[in-house]
């Protein structure tokens, strides 16, 4: 195998800069550890960015996608195939009873519910509110619900009919929508707009309001779903339920899969001919999110995920507190934001250096999505390299 050096001049060469990387070429994962091509290890508390819910490489799900690749790798969706209706069940039996169309990715699952928010309408009415800070997706329907103009500058024009509100207002959510307006669309908790928690108020608010107007209320649940939260989903925290909910990340345990998920109702707009996906709930993602729904139960991941998210909130405060570094720790079960009053790049950089993997978003925002299969010790061990280097910088 190709050592760092070689790798990166390969990828210098050959693969399109559009990321920002770091230093490290990844050759091997095992739960919340990762192996560099020099052989270093890493604890990594933001495995896969949220994809490997279970950790990296979880038995179950290596098990599900190696016995499926030798079964049936891909059947075109004009056949059927029965992990894609089971997969759909489970997710259906696990949130609002609802259909789901499958598809590869958190921007795909976001573009079909934008698609078919506006199908549902049937009226004319084609428009979005979104709120600010909110993260969407990179394809063009996604970026222009997302509101960050950073994810937006150099590709105008931008699909009409979008209007943004800040994040927990209903008033200016209210002030935003008007005649045109099919469907509402936001995170419960955005993730890189910087682990910022919806309130009560505001998503029982977006809920009354959609019901009142006749509009659809669609919640990307992109990271915060398949129990990151501590709940199957996001919205579970509030009391209401949603028309449409996007899925992608955590689903496919590692392999690349995203779904919209409408209720009965709304589903039924989404008629042969108006959406489609050549690669969409292709049988290896499917068995892989069957697994991955199989071991939150088996291994009682939920309720983990609650208990460790507290812990690991309570050890960040702790060293806040200790160093006075942190404005705010924010987050519910295994996704968790520290905000530093200062950037945090060389936070990340300087984790990196002695072992471990984290993320910064919003400039400020120390991220952590800790695999809901992670130990206490692990997190035990993340916080002291945390507070090694906040001594440092
Ligand atoms: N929605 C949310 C809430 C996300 O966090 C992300 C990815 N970070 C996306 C959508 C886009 O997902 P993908 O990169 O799979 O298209």
């Amino acid at each position: 195998m190709k050592g760092t050096k070689e790798s990166i001049e390969e990828f210098g060469k050959y693969v399109i800069a559009n990321y920002g990387r770091l230093p490290v070429v990844v050759v091997k994962g095992e739960g919340s550890r990762v192996w560099d091509a020099d052989g270093k290890r890493y604890l990594d508390l933001f495995p896969g960015w949220g994809v490997c819910g279970l950790g990296h490489c979880h038995p179950a799900v290596a098990k599900a996608v190696a016995e499926q690749v030798s079964v049936l790798q891909h059947m075109p969706n004009n056949y059927y195939h029965p992990w894609q209706g089971e997969l759909a069940r489970l997710i259906s039996e696990a949130s609002f009873g609802g259909k789901s169309f499958f598809c590869n990715s958190g921007a795909e699952a976001n573009e079909a519910a934008i698609k078919l928010a506006r199908l549902h309408a049937g009226d004319g009415r084609f428009g979005f509110v979104t709120m600010r800070d909110s993260f969407h997706g990179r394809t063009f329907a996604a970026i222009t619900a997302t509101g960050q103009e950073k994810y937006q500058q150099g590709f105008a024009p931008l699909v009409s009919g979008f209007a943004y509100a800040p994040f927990n207002d209903l008033a200016a959510v209210e002030e935003a929508v008007d005649d045109t307006t099919c469907a509402i669309m936001t995170e419960v908790i955005q993730g890189e707009g910087g682990v910022n928690v919806a309130s009560v108020e505001f998503v029982q608010g977006l809920r009354r309001l959609c019901d009142e107007k006749g509009m659809l209320l669609i919640v990307d649940e992109v990271q915060t779903g398949v129990g990151r939260t501590g709940e199957y989903f996001g919205y579970m925290h509030y009391g209401v339920e949603p028309d449409i909910m996007t899925l992608a990340k955590a689903l496919g345990g590692g392999t690349a899969i995203g779904a919209c998920v409408a209720s009965a109702k709304v589903s039924e707009s989404l008629k042969p001919g108006t959406h489609a996906s050549t690669f969409g709930g292709n049988p290896i993602a499917c068995a892989a999110g069957i697994a991955v729904f199989e071991t939150i139960e088996k291994e009682g991941l939920l309720a983990k995920a609650a208990a460790d998210g507290e812990y690991l909130r309570d050890g960040l405060v702790r060293i806040g507190e200790s160093g006075g570094w942190m404005k705010e720790v924010r987050g519910k079960g295994m996704m968790v934001g520290a905000e530093l009053n200062f950037p945090g790049a060389d936070v990340v950089s300087a984790c990196m250096e002695k072992g471990l993997l984290i993320n910064c978003t919003h400039d400020r925002v120390i991220r952590f999505l800790p695999a809901l299969t992670v130990t206490r010790e692990e997190l035990d061990e993340g916080l002291d390299i945390l507070e090694s280097v906040l001594k440092t910088v």
